[in-house]
């Protein structure tokens, strides 16, 4: 057992009470400053029961490699895990940051416009490593700005790991720490279809799905598992989520690619595909990866797809890249190419 793995629930079997499973979560995922060093003693926890926990758990091996700030503030750390690294970045605004998380080592999906790919698949992230992972970023967010927010879209395709990655998601909306609001997490898939049924089930917090095309052929070339799961069945499971829960909101992204899916004919094909979904869109222009033709769509074509898709009365936004100077931009995330 690790411990930044352990929830709630957990915590009660381990230490036998609930009352003290409450306190040692507090400790485990409270505002501290990330350490693996275990103290002898916690506030709230008996000495004895502290001792237990602290002879049948095991730290994380994780460690920050590397990290490098961006000139807008953000954060991207390459943390050492068991087999590897992978990447998390902080994201701050004015108010409250946003953490990127990876879920896995590498990636099992073979998006071509994305750097992960590049890497191939390593192995999947545990549970507690992807919760140090936000502990870790969450220490250095700015006071006037407290981490707030987890998205999962560092490196991997969190469906294809969705034990850990659920377990995760409790962790960290879990009272009384870290506490997380269930809207503040959001999970984002390639479009996994039996990986997504689970997760809508499942899954207290939000989902965000990576359509990137308006047509199946356009996004099957840049996204092939679309050959097993067409845009029409990604998005009749969140049509279809919207009877057993109203009020659920699905983010949809659109990452924006030069001449390939940006004209005003595609957001009106995107507008009508979205019918009936609780959507929310975000437009998320491409970042150029290595070796790839791929350019991004400019910023008036971007403004002009924009236009046709609020006018369409879809909710959408423009996700203008933060963090571009140090290559932690979304499908930045590739540690080897990057040169932290
Ligand atoms: N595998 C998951 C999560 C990781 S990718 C998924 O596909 O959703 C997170 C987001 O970054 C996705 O919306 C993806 O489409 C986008 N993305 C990937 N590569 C990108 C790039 N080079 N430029 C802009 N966005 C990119």
């Amino acid at each position: 057992m690790r411990l930044t793995g352990l929830t709630v629930r957990a915590l009660e079997e381990l230490l036998d009470s609930r009352t003290r499973a409450l306190a040692a979560a507090k400790w485990i995922y409270g505002p501290r400053a990330w350490s693996q060093e275990l103290p002898t003693t916690v506030p709230g926890v008996a000495a004895a029961a502290w001792q237990t926990l602290r002879t049948r758990c095991t730290v994380t091996e994780v460690r920050i490699a590397d990290q490098a700030t961006a000139s807008d503030g953000t954060i991207k750390f390459l943390i050492a895990v068991e087999g590897g690294a992978v990447e998390s970045v902080m994201i701050p605004t004015a108010r409250r940051s946003t953490i990127c998380v990876s879920s896995q080592i590498g990636c099992t999906r073979s998006c071509v416009f994305c750097a992960t790919a590049t890497l191939g698949f390593g192995r999947n992230l545990r549970a507690d490593e992807i919760v140090a992972q936000f502990l870790i970023a969450r220490a250095t967010a700015p006071a006037h700005s407290p981490a707030k927010n987890v998205v999962f879209m560092g490196m991997g395709e969190p469906m294809d790991n969705l034990d850990e990655v659920l377990t995760a998601v409790e962790i960290l909306t879990q009272s009384p720490a870290p506490q997380l609001g269930q809207t503040q997490v959001t999970v984002s898939t390639s479009g996994v279809l039996p990986g997504m049924k689970r997760f809508l089930a499942e899954a207290r917090c939000s989902l965000a799905l990576s359509l990137n095309g308006s047509t199946d052929a356009q996004r099957l070339a840049l996204m092939p598992q679309t050959k097993t799961w067409p845009i029409e069945a990604l998005l009749g499971l969140l049509r279809d989520d919207r009877a057993r829960h109203p009020n659920r909101v699905h983010f949809i992204e659109y990452v924006m690619f030069d001449g390939i899916n940006d004209t005003d004919a595609d957001a009106a094909r995107v507008v009508e595909l979205l019918r009936g979904v609780n959507a929310r869109l975000n437009l998320i222009p491409h970042n150029a990866i290595a070796g790839s033709p791929l350019r991004a769509s400019p910023r008036e074509r971007i403004e002009g797809f924009h236009r046709v898709a609020a006018a369409g009365g879809l909710r959408t936004m423009i996700r203008w890249p933060r963090g571009q100077d140090i290559a932690a931009a979304c499908g930045q995330l590739a540690q080897i190419r990057s040169g932290l």
